[in-house]
């Protein structure tokens, strides 16, 4: 049977990541350039992580299948993003936002890798500040928060209801700055079709030009997958149409593993009206859509 391993590393909660990152090998500076990441997807994850390793000095080449980075999924995301700053000091800690994220999850997430979002939450609050994203801020200029997802704090950072709009412009804009410098190569229009393996390792991957309809290979010593949800293997979603997991099943189909494919975020909007004890949210947003102010494919309108 095969066995999944996440690789996190040994030790106590509160060390694993810490005493890893302090303990791992390292890239010689001068060596950095002369390895090529590819990185799959240009949403929040994979502008972060393109922005971030060619800022280190690695060659960067990025895929995503819209005319622009700009335009992945996670444009749409509106509520807000969590850090354990405990800016109102109201108890929040590291801990509490690692065990209401473990709650939240069903108790099935990873301990060690949540511990870890929980850890740097801080800092990435601090990163998209850098980048530009206008938080709500209180009348003082200090960055607002508001209660979210039913916890006991006020953790949760947020631009109006356009935050993943928001944090997408700021990644977008570190994105393009090392495009700008050339240390990130942009494929936009381009959809990888497979990866491919070397002794076991994913070291490039087949894409195909939307364009012309070219299928291009390009190398990398290491391939980053930063694809997205999946929301629309499920016949009521609010994802865009893109947003199909094929990337991911490409990968699974060469030998990745692929855990709990059943745990997937279904967001109220997508939930047809049946009651009136509805969220007011589901409510607004199906009349929108019966106005035709928000489209849903015609497949899915079975219940207008
Ligand atoms: C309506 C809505 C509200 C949300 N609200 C919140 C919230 O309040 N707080 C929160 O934390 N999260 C929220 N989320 C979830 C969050 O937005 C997403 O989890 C996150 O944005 C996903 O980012 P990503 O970079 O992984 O994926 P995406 O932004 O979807 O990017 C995927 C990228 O992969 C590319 N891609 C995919 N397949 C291929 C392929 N085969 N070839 C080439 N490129 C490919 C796409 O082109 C795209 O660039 C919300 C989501 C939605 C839909």
């Amino acid at each position: 049977m095969s066995v999944l391993d996440s690789k996190i590393p040994e030790g106590s909660i509160e060390q694993k990541w810490t005493k890893y990152k302090s303990t791992c090998a390292l890239v010689n500076p001068a060596n950095k350039r002369n390895i090529e990441i590819i990185i799959v997807g240009s949403g929040l994850a994979g502008a972060a992580a393109a922005s971030s390793l060619a800022e280190l000095g690695y060659k960067v080449k990025v895929f995503c299948f819209q005319d622009s980075a700009r335009r992945a999924h996670s444009i749409a995301a509106q509520g807000g993003i969590n850090a354990a700053k405990n800016y109102q000091n109201d108890g929040d800690s590291i801990y509490r936002l690692f065990y209401d994220t473990i709650k939240g999850g069903d108790y099935r997430a990873r301990e060690g890798n949540v511990y870890r979002l929980a850890e740097v939450s801080g800092n990435i609050i601090d990163q998209c500040v850098a980048q530009g994203v206008p938080f709500a801020r209180e009348y003082g200029g200090l960055l607002s928060n508001r209660s979210f997802g039913g916890t006991q704090v006020q953790r949760t950072f947020y631009a109006a209801g356009q935050t993943g709009q928001q944090l997408l412009l700021g990644a977008y804009s570190a994105l393009m700055r090392q495009v700008g410098m050339g240390s990130v190569q942009m494929f936009s229009r381009h959809e990888m079709l497979d990866v491919v393996n070397i002794d076991g390792k994913c070291r490039g991957i087949i894409a195909r030009d939307l364009i012309s309809g070219k299928l291009e290979r390009h190398f990398g010593h290491a391939v980053l997958l930063c694809s997205g949800g999946y929301g629309n293997v499920f016949y009521l979603s609010t994802n865009a149409m893109g947003s199909n997991v094929t990337a991911a099943w490409k990968a699974n189909k060469r030998g990745a593993f692929f855990g709990n494919p059943c745990y997937t975020q279904i967001h109220p909007t997508c939930i047809p009206v049946s009651g009136d004890h509805q969220s007011k949210l589901t409510l607004m947003s199906e009349s929108l859509r019966n106005d035709g102010r928000i489209w849903v494919p015609k497949q899915k309108r079975r219940y207008t």
